[in-house]
Order: structure tokens, then C-alpha cells, then sequence
């Protein structure tokens, strides 16, 4: 298959839709990730033939063979992204292909096919477009969107699989986090190690990361906080998100891309923000010792997480065998954590110029 084109989408939407008035009982207060959308996208692949057989259909469970390979070799990729309704009413995506790209290199990574991209943002673009009364309108409110592979060959051997699903699920969401400030827990526990999986968002680095969360959850925190596993040192990022630091001089510092953390697609678009509103931006390794130092001195004005889900959402301390820093008051969002989260918000919900070309 070489171009979007050549894969025509057959429509078989679902015919018995959620009604209006039950969806716009969901749509009042949807929570996060509970509720799906009326449809969904499949695409097939069959080592010799490619992709083939693209659909939308009614969103409904899969039929898996028990010896299905993904259920036993976790050969699973997926993607988070959003749509956002704009204030006319309108819908957006945000950075799509930025999506589609970071899809291809897990699919490399963990032996998978690759989607083209253009695939991948039409199935996107086709969900949304027959699902578009479950995009929600009111602020902090958007539809997720989840795109993913599974290994669908039948077989038990460990070998990259022949056979492959490609699909897209959506649902309703509100804020991931509320406004305040979260405490998160510094773990023991790595995630990724140099050479391993780190970049690629597959399940297996969230199997990974369940039982630091549920240690996290155990201390009052809402996120866990990952360091390097080779001296459990250096700050890496969060269970799903990556990580800021905002400091006293007005500059400020994320990890570096070094192979062992998610290649955020917020993260990279505030790098962008935070350079072009003049401020002094670092991608640079910062020690967990020197976060409790520079919490306890000041230095260390701010810090947040962002990613698509949790947009940018203040943290205000870190807990862990070390104790706690508590970073500024431990409340609220500082100044520069709000700046950058309005600059973003107002470019993905369409109030503000989008110079960057980021909204489809
Ligand atoms: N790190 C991890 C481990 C994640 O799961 C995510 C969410 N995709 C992120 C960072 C943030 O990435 P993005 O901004 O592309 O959502």
C-alpha cells in the first residue's frame, strides 16, 4: 500500500447509536477514559499483503482466539491524543502527525509494522468525523483519542507476529487532574533502562510502571516520578507524563531525550512556546538531590507535568525515602506553569494564532 489512498475506508457505522439525550447526560460530566464513543476504526495487516480491510464499524468488544500472540507477548503499541471543540463550534486536532510519527518509531521498536501516517491521521479523521457529537465542549473538556496495534496472530513462540490489528477508540473527557497542585511519589522502581523500550509507548512500559503507582497512590500521591535506572539519579518523567522545572532566575529545564523516556508531544510543543515567549529554556539532566537542594533554597520556583491527557498541571511536592519537597507554597499554579498552559490551551482550542501550523 503506498499512499492513504489506496486503502479505502468502508463505512458500516453504528446504527444504534447511544440516544441524544443519554449521550448528553455523559457529555454533562464524562470523567476520564469510562465511556466510548458509538464507533470505531479496524484496519487489518497480513505479512504479504500489508493493510488491508479498513473499517468503521459499531464500537463493540473484540473476539480473540486465547492463544492470540498480544495476549501472551504483550506486542502492543498505542497513542493518546485529542479533539478539541473550538469556541465556533468547529473541531481540531492537535499535532497529528506528531502522533502518527512517534507510532511509527514504537511500531519499529517492538518489531510491528508501520502505519503510514496518513493512515493513521485518516482513521483518526474518520472516527472523529462520525463520532463528532461526542466531542464535548466546555473548557478542559475534549474526546480522547486512543489509536493502537495488537499482535492478532494466533500462535505461542516468541517471533515478531504475522498478523496485526490497527484500531481507533475514543471517549469523552474532562480535566485529567483538578487545579490544584499534585504530590508525586519518587520511585525505587525503574521503568526504563538504556536499550530497552523507554521511547516506545507500548503497554509493557505501563505494566511496568502499575505497582510504583500503586506505591505512589499508597504515600497520598497522585503520579510517580521515574529516575534513571543506571544510577538513580537523574530525573526521567512521570508514569504518563513528562516533567518541568521552573526556577527562581525565570529559566527553565526539562530531561533530555536520551532513548529511556516518552518523546512528548507537550512537552515539545512548550519547549517551542517557552523559546518563543523569549524565556531561557534548558533540555538538561537535573538530580533528583540537587530538586530537594533547590526546593529547600528557593531556587526552584516551579514544576509541572504535562502530556495530552494532564495538559499542564502544577506539582507541588515530592515525597519519597528521602522526604518531602515542597515546591513554592504547594498550592495552586505558579506563573510561569500558567502562562505556558493558557499559551498552549488557547492554540489548541483555536483563540489564539496558531503559528506553528500545530491544529488540523
Ligand atoms: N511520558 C509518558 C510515559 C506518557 O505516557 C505520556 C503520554 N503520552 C507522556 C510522557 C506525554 O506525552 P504527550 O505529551 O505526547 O501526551
Amino acid at each position: 500500500m503506498d499512499s492513504a489512498t489506496s486503502l479505502p475506508f468502508t463505512l458500516s457505522p453504528n446504527a444504534s447509536p447511544v440516544p441524544a439525550q443519554q449521550r448528553a447526560q455523559i457529555l454533562a460530566s464524562p470523567g476520564f477514559g469510562r465511556v466510548f464513543t458509538d464507533n470505531m476504526v479496524v484496519i487489518r495487516y497480513q505479512e504479504g499483503r500489508g493493510w488491508h480491510d479498513a473499517r468503521v464499524q459499531p464500537f463493540a468488544p473484540l473476539t480473540l482466539n486465547p492463544a492470540c500472540a498480544v495476549l501472551h507477548y504483550a506486542q502492543e503499541i498505542f497513542e493518546g491524543m485529542k479533539a478539541y471543540r473550538t469556541a465556533e463550534g468547529g473541531i481540531t486536532l492537535f499535532r497529528p502527525y506528531a502522533n502518527a510519527a512517534r507510532f511509527r518509531k514504537s511500531a519499529e521498536r517492538l518489531a510491528m509494522p508501520e502505519v503510514p501516517d496518513e493512515v493513521f491521521v485518516e482513521a483518526v479523521r474518520q472516527l472523529v468525523r462520525v463520532d463528532h457529537e461526542w466531542v464535548p465542549g466546555k473548557p478542559d473538556e475534549s474526546l480522547y483519542i486512543r489509536p493502537f496495534m495488537i499482535a492478532s496472530e494466533t500462535f505461542l513462540g516468541v517471533k515478531p507476529a504475522s498478523e496485526y490489528l490497527f484500531m481507533v477508540i475514543a471517549s469523552p473527557v474532562g480535566a485529567y487532574f483538578g487545579e490544584e497542585a499534585v504530590s508525586v511519589w519518587v520511585s525505587d522502581f525503574c521503568r526504563a533502562a538504556p536499550g530497552g523500550t523507554g521511547e516506545a509507548k507500548c503497554g509493557g512500559n505501563y505494566a511496568a510502571s502499575l505497582l510504583a503507582q500503586q506505591e505512589a497512590k499508597g504515600h497520598g500521591c497522585a503520579q510517580v516520578l521515574f529516575l534513571d535506572a543506571v544510577e538513580r539519579r537523574w530525573i526521567e518523567e512521570m508514569g504518563g507524563m513528562n516533567v518541568f522545572f521552573v526556577f527562581d532566575d525565570g529559566s527553565i529545564a526539562t530531561p533530555p531525550l536520551t532513548g529511556t523516556i516518552l518523546r512528548g508531544i507537550t512537552r515539545d510543543s512548550l519547549l517551542t512556546l517557552a523559546r518563543a515567549e523569549g524565556l531561557s529554556v534548558r533540555e538538561a539532566p537535573y538530580a533528583i538531590d540537587q530538586l530537594y537542594a533547590d526546593a529547600a533554597s528557593g531556587r526552584l520556583r516551579e514544576v509541572f507535568a504535562c502530556g495530552t491527557a494532564a495538559v499542564v498541571s502544577p506539582i507541588g511536592r515530592f515525597r519519597g525515602p528521602k522526604g518531602d519537597a515542597v515546591i513554592g507554597e504547594g498550592r495552586g499554579i505558579g506563573p510561569v506553569t500558567g502562562k505556558l498552559r493558557s499559551a498552549l490551551i488557547a492554540i489548541q482550542r483555536g483563540t489564539a494564532p496558531d503559528p506553528h501550523g500545530w491544529v488540523e
